[in-house]
């Protein structure tokens, strides 16, 4: 199963990475309009950094961009002690 987007290691470059979360969120860009795509977290194999990764639609350029953010340990943790204590269920 391939990456659903060219996710690569902001600490070093590696494309080589587990993704753990991947959703979709929508918001509005700095000139008020409607925007959105995918965000999650991932890992790397190579480095074993966490990150944060995105896309988002550039209204402006009308093109998909992407970013990913190092992702301090602390906010690691926080992500990981929802996974383990959270509940699924939906309203
Ligand atoms: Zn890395």
């Amino acid at each position: 199963m391939s990456n659903p987007l060219p996710i690569k290691c902001p600490a070093c470059n590696s494309d080589e990475v587990d993704v753990l979360t991947a959703g979709l969120w929508d918001g509005v860009d700095k000139a008020g309009r409607g925007t959105g795509g995918i965000a999650g977290i991932g890992t790397c194999k190579t480095c074993g950094a966490h990150f944060d990764y995105f896309s988002v639609q550039d209204r402006d350029a009308m093109e998909v961009r992407y970013g990913c953010d190092i992702m301090t340990g602390e906010r690691w943790e926080w992500h990981m002690s929802i996974r383990s204590g959270g509940n699924n269920s939906a309203a």
